[in-house]
């Protein structure tokens, strides 16, 4: 079966907007910034895409763009006053960010309680020690079509090949409370193919177009594809040999459809959690 990521997402939607009018019944208006440095035409899209969601939910959003050459201290400056603004729950800086910034150092400004992205190291170690704050989104979303399986996650194995802050290891932690048996694969793991096969759940965030052919996947495994990967002739794929693939797994996400939507759905749940937590 295809998961199919857009519709859950859109149910999703539905279900935050009738929160979002409670909250605003309750005199509480939940709000995110986002915060775009420079004009790198990929980043603009995905924050026009955030602000969008946001307004079609309810949620009160400020978009600020600033030019290229922003220094580092400016840009500091910014957050400070995000943080005080009590119109908002939620901060966001667009990654990457010109190379006169320290991203690092950025994130690690941003308040924790207003990190709905999920990046601040106060929310990973969190999320490291099974204490509650706030998940990045990717890998929220990832769990939710996992879950949207039916599936019960305890005691299955999980591959998740893929070892970045932002999707590999924050999937890894959130299926291991989920009680599956994890095993986090990497560019320099040996035999790939047999590790991947033990998988019940095989979660695919490397950035290599279709590198997880048939052969890689046990029959009747949930295959999670967060690649994103443009082939030369413009096509949009990701990580897994979709068509192949789907004829051995129970369950696939598609790519365009699949994790995608989700991404921007969570990133609106974690504004939300963050508005009723201000109640
Ligand atoms: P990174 O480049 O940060 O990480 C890629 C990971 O894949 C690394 O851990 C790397 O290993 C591993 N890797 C690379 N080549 C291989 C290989 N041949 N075998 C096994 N492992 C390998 O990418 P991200 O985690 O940021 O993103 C992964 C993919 O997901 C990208 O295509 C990205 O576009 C997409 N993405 C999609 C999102 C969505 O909303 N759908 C959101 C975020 C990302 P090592 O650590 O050893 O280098």
């Amino acid at each position: 079966m295809i998961i199919d990521g857009k519709a859950l997402a859109k149910q999703k939607r539905a279900e935050m907007a009738q929160i979002v009018q409670e909250l605003k019944a309750m005199g509480v208006t939940p709000g995110l910034a986002v915060v775009l440095v420079g004009e790198d035409p990929a980043s603009e899209i995905y924050v026009r895409n955030k602000h969008k969601a946001c307004e079609e939910v309810g949620i009160y959003s400020r978009v600020i763009k600033l030019p290229e050459d922003t220094k580092e201290e400016d840009l500091l400056k910014l957050i400070d006053e995000l943080n005080q603004d009590s119109a908002l729950d939620g901060i966001l800086v667009q990654l990457p960010l010109p190379k006169q910034i320290d991203s690092d150092k950025v994130i690690e400004r941003i308040l924790p309680s207003k990190d709905v992205d999920g990046f601040h190291p106060v929310n990973a170690g969190k999320l490291l020690t099974g204490q509650t704050g706030f998940v990045s989104c990717t890998p929220l979303g990832i769990l939710e079509l996992i879950k949207s399986t039916g599936i019960d996650i305890s005691g299955k194995e999980a591959v998740v090949i893929g070892r970045s802050n932002i999707v590999g290891k924050p999937v890894a932690h959130l299926l291991l409370q989920e009680n599956a048996t994890v095993t986090i694969c990497h560019s320099k793991t040996k035999n790939l193919k047999e590790v991947c096969q033990r998988a019940d759940i095989l979660v695919a965030a490397i950035g290599k177009p279709q590198l997880i052919t048939a052969d890689y996947v046990k029959g009747g495994a949930v295959v999670i594809d967060v690649g994103i990967n443009r082939l030369p002739d413009g096509k949009l794929v990701g990580d897994v040999a979709f068509e192949t693939v789907k004829e051995k797994a129970s369950y696939i996400t598609p790519v365009p459809g699949g994790v995608g939507p989700m991404t921007i759905t969570m990133l609106l749940a974690n504004t939300l959690l963050s508005a009723k937590n201000r109640v």
